[in-house]
C-alpha cells in the first residue's frame, strides 16, 4: 500500500490507519442505516438493476433532490431498459433536458442499446444482467463506482463505491489528508473502501452498506454543518477528535475557468416562432436543441448591418451565463424579426453552419425554405420548452419572452 501524508509532518499508510476505527466503522454503519438510513427513494426497489442503473447515473454530480424530479416521469416514458433502447435520442432529450451534463444521457441511452444486443433477449425482454464489474466497465459511460453501485444495489453482488459522499466521509472518519484527485489518495480510499465494505452480498449486507455511506454522507457528515452531534462514528473519527472536521478532505484551488463571449441569436419569423437547431451529437450540449449560438464577432458584425432594425434594448441586453466544467459562457442574446419570405437570408445560414457540417433536414419548417445541412425547426418558445433543450436555453426563454413583440 503507498504511503500517504496525513499531515504535512505525518505520513501514514493503510498499516496504520486507526484500527479500532477499521473494526468498529461497518458494523456501526450498518446499525444506524436501519434506523436512520434512506429507505424510500423511488429506485430502492429489489431486483431492478435499471433502475438503480439510471438513478446511479442521474445522480452524478446531481443532488438526490434534484434527480427526483425527473426519475419518475423518465421512468414511466422508459420503464425498461429495451423502451430506453428502442427510443430515439430525440425522445429521450427532453426527459434529462435541465439535469445537465448531458454525455451521461447520451450514454446511458448508447448502453441501454449495447445491454439488450448483448444480454436481452427480444421474445421473453427479458436481460441476464451481467454479474461482474469488467462487464459493466465495457458498457458506454459505467466506472468503476456506478458499476460497483448497481453490483451491490441492484444486482446483490459484492461491489465497491467510491462516490464524493463515500470520500468525504472516509477522509475524515480515517483522518486522511491530501488530495482525493491524487493517484496515491485514491488508490488508498479504495482500498480502505473495498476492505469495509461486506462481502455478503446474498444476505444485503453490501447493499445496505453501499446505501448507508451514501446517507451518512448526504444527511450527517455534509459538505457544511456537518451534524456530528448525530453521527455513530464520533468516538472513532479522527476529524472529529483531532477538530479537523471541516478541514477534510482536503480542498485544492482549481485554476479559475476562462470565461468565453458569445452571441445566441433568436431569430423569429411573423409567427412568433424562433429557430432552433440541433447541436452536434457529441461535444457542448450534444444532440439537445438551441438558438443559434456564435462566438465570430465579424459574424455578427454583418448581421446587425444586414438587419439595422436589431435593437438590443436594455432588458434584452441581460446576459445569459453558463459555466461548463472547463469555461463559463457569457452570452448576449439578439433578436431578429425575419419577414415572411421563401429563403432563409445568407446570414442566417451561415450562422447556422458554425455549428458543424452534419446532415439533416428542417421540420415543419413554416414560410422560410432552403434548409441549412443540420436540423432545425421553427417552434414557439413555448413549444421549444418541451423538447431536449438546455436549462441555459429554458433561461433565455423565461428571460426574454416577457420582452418580445405580441403577435
Ligand atoms: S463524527 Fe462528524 S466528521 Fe466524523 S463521520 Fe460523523 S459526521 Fe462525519
Amino acid at each position: 500500500m503507498a504511503s500517504v501524508a496525513i499531515s504535512p509532518a505525518v505520513t501514514l499508510d493503510s498499516a496504520t490507519l486507526n484500527p479500532q476505527a477499521l473494526e468498529k466503522f461497518t458494523p456501526r454503519l450498518l446499525a444506524w442505516f436501519v434506523e436512520h438510513g434512506r429507505h424510500d427513494l423511488p429506485w430502492q426497489t429489489l431486483d431492478d438493476p435499471y433502475k438503480v442503473w439510471v438513478s446511479e447515473i442521474m445522480l452524478q454530480q446531481t443532488q438526490v433532490k434534484t434527480v427526483l424530479a425527473y426519475f419518475e416521469p423518465f421512468m414511466q416514458r422508459f420503464p425498461t431498459v429495451f423502451s430506453l433502447a428502442a427510443a430515439d435520442w430525440d425522445e429521450v432529450a427532453p426527459y434529462w433536458a435541465g439535469l445537465g451534463y448531458y454525455a451521461r444521457a447520451r450514454n446511458l441511452h448508447k448502453a441501454a442499446g449495447q445491454v439488450v444486443l448483448q444480454y436481452g433477449n427480444a421474445e421473453t425482454l427479458t436481460i441476464e444482467w451481467p454479474l461482474t464489474l469488467d462487464k459493466w466497465l465495457t458498457l458506454s459511460g459505467i466506472g468503476p463506482s456506478t458499476a460497483g453501485a448497481i453490483l451491490a444495489l441492484g444486482l446483490h453482488q459484492f461491489g465497491v463505491i467510491m462516490d464524493g459522499n463515500v470520500k468525504r466521509v472516509l477522509c475524515r472518519v480515517f483522518g486522511i489528508w491530501g488530495d482525493t484527485q491524487k493517484p496515491v489518495i485514491n488508490r488508498l480510499l479504495w482500498s480502505l473502501a473495498e476492505q469495509l465494505t461486506p462481502q455478503q452480498a446474498q444476505t444485503g449486507a453490501t447493499a445496505a452498506y453501499t446505501q448507508a455511506i451514501m446517507d451518512l454522507g448526504a444527511t450527517l457528515c455534509t459538505p457544511k454543518k456537518v451534524l456530528c452531534m448525530y453521527c455513530p462514528m464520533q468516538d472513532i473519527c479522527t476529524s472529529f477528535n483531532t477538530g479537523h472536521v471541516y478541514d477534510l478532505p482536503q480542498k485544492f484551488a482549481k485554476k479559475p475557468n476562462p470565461t468565453r463571449a458569445g452571441w445566441v441569436i433568436i431569430i423569429q419569423n411573423s409567427k412568433g416562432e424562433w429557430l432552433w437547431q440541433q447541436r452536434p451529437p457529441s461535444g457542448l450540449w450534444g444532440g439537445l436543441w438551441t438558438v443559434p449560438i456564435t462566438e465570430e464577432a465579424p459574424l455578427i458584425n454583418q448581421l446587425l448591418k444586414q438587419f439595422p432594425q436589431t435593437q438590443v434594448s436594455p432588458k434584452q441586453a441581460q446576459l445569459l451565463y453558463h459555466g461548463f466544467t472547463h469555461f463559463n459562457w457569457e452570452l448576449q442574446p439578439i433578436i431578429i424579426e425575419l419577414k415572411p419570405r421563401r429563403v432563409l437570408p445568407k446570414i442566417v445560414r451561415d450562422l447556422l453552419t458554425e455549428f458543424g457540417k452534419q446532415t439533416g433536414q428542417i421540420k415543419n419548417n413554416s414560410e422560410h425554405s432552403l434548409a441549412p445541412k443540420q436540423p432545425i425547426q421553427w417552434l414557439t418558445p413555448t413549444a421549444a420548452s418541451s423538447i431536449g433543450i438546455p436549462k441555459a436555453m429554458q433561461q433565455l426563454i423565461k428571460q426574454q419572452t416577457a420582452h418580445l413583440p405580441e403577435h
